[in-house]
Order: structure tokens, then C-alpha cells, then sequence
């Protein structure tokens, strides 16, 4: 069962910024005088067609969270793909999402060999 080329090609997008998401999140652990308050400016995982390209600010903790699971993402609010994932946690600074099973093969190639839910 497929989602179709479109949203197939926007998950793998999804998996690509999460990679990019990967290295800043090491450079903010390692780096807390950039980030004070624990607050991170990662890349929205939105998954856009070549990425949006905006930030969306998530705590390094909350980020980590999100990471335990290879099929959950962290976007910009209203930049959520209804028809391949669905919101867990809602912030005016960023929206959790978990994808859809039809997606998960997807992007179940997480650089952390997370378990999906
Ligand atoms: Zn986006």
C-alpha cells in the first residue's frame, strides 16, 4: 500500500533534514553557552519539496525525546503533512508529529536505530 510518489519523496525529505538535525544537535550539546536556555534553532522537518528551509526553536531535552522514536519529527506549527503523519504535542514554537504506518518504511532508517511506536 503506498501513499503515493509524492509523499513518499516528502518522507524521505523528512528523514534527510533529521540527519542535518542530528549534527546540531551535537553542536548544541556540546555548545551551552550558544543555547543558555536549552533552546535549540533546528531545521523544520516539514519535508517540503527541497525543504522549507525555516527554523523552528525546540528544547535540546524535548528534541532527544523526539529522537527515541525513528517515525516522529519535529516541524514548524502549520507545517504538519495530515495526510502522512499526525501531531503528538503542539507548542507555539514547534509541533511534534508521528508518522502514519503506510510512511514508516520510509523513514525507519534513523542514524540511531531508534524503535518506531
Ligand atoms: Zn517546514
Amino acid at each position: 500500500m503506498g501513499v503515493g510518489e509524492r509523499f513518499e519523496r516528502q518522507a524521505r525529505n523528512e528523514a534527510l533534514f533529521r540527519e542535518v538535525n542530528e549534527r546540531i544537535a551535537e553542536i548544541g550539546e556540546q555548545a551551552q553557552a550558544w543555547s543558555p536556555d536549552g533552546i535549540v534553532e533546528f531545521m523544520c522537518e516539514c519535508g517540503e519539496e527541497g525543504g522549507c528551509g525555516e527554523r523552528v526553536r525546540v528544547p535540546l531535552d524535548v528534541y532527544e525525546r523526539v529522537r527515541q522514536q525513528d517515525d516522529r519529527f519535529v516541524v514548524r506549527p502549520g507545517h504538519e503533512t495530515l495526510e502522512i503523519e499526525h501531531a503528538v504535542e503542539w507548542t507555539d514554537d514547534y509541533v511534534v508529529v508521528d508518522k502514519i504506518a503506510a510512511v514508516e518504511p520510509l523513514v525507519a532508517d534513523d542514524p540511531r536505530g531508534a524503535p518506531s511506536s
